[in-house]
């Protein structure tokens, strides 16, 4: 990241992410870094070009800051602390273990199988993997994926099981994808996105994201990094 500026940016969004479950507005940066909109939008459009979060199609708020998602996508996760009363919508299956990385907090998850349509709920946390049946599809290789993050995560969902995954592929887009089990997703969250929020996290290198796929066993052209 270039400026203290877009650093200090960067850490409000995800700040508010990780506080309140939602994405602090332009007026509100403009506001909390003692500036104007139009640097905020700047400082935006700067972020997002580094991948550092995704704004909306306008350009005018903040759609994502991974693993975090400012608005209703298939995930919801709820802090297992029932006074905890913060919520966050999970991006995709990946980003769900990763809210649960990032914050170092045990959750419950709740989706619903794209094949069958049941209810998927289950606990899961730095030291508690999903349950080993669940898995999971990727829509698309890794160097497509931010053509259009947003949909890519959209598309990354939670099966009942292998056999669920399977046949939705066969339905809808057969001969693509990559379907993995949810423990390994879980696993790779882990080193991904523990560090997100660290006051002193720095953005990973390409070498560094393609080691942690490799270290769980996601190697081959699908999962070769841009
Ligand atoms: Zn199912
Ligand atoms: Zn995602």
């Amino acid at each position: 990241m270039k400026t203290a500026e877009s650093r200090r940016v960067r850490d409000l969004v995800y700040g508010t992410f990780v506080a309140e479950g939602r994405a602090p507005s332009i007026a509100e940066l403009a506001r909390l870094t003692n500036t104007d909109a139009s640097r905020v939008r700047n400082t935006l459009a700067e972020l997002a070009e580094a991948h550092a979060l995704v704004l909306s199609h306008d350009a005018d708020t903040v759609r994502m800051a991974h693993p975090f998602s400012a608005a209703p996508m298939a995930f919801v996760l709820t802090p297992r602390d029932g006074h905890d009363d913060r919520r966050w919508w999970g991006g995709c299956a990946w980003d769900s273990f990763g809210i649960s990385a990032a914050l170092g907090l045990d959750v419950q998850i709740d989706t619903a199988c794209p094949q069958c349509g049941a209810r998927i709920s289950f606990a899961s946390g730095p030291g508690t993997p999903p349950p080993a049946e669940l898995a999971v599809r990727f829509p698309r290789p890794a160097v497509q994926w931010w053509d259009d993050v947003v949909a890519t995560c959209t598309m990354i969902r939670m099966f009942c099981n292998t056999d669920h995954a399977e046949r939705w592929t066969l339905d809808h887009a057969p001969e693509t994808g990559y379907i993995a089990d949810a423990v390994t997703v879980w696993r790779l969250a882990g080193p991904w996105y523990g560090d997100r929020v660290h006051p002193d996290f720095q953005p990973h290198t390409r070498e560094h994201n393609q080691q942690l796929l490799e270290d769980v066993g996601l190697t081959g052209p699908f999962w070769r990094l841009p």
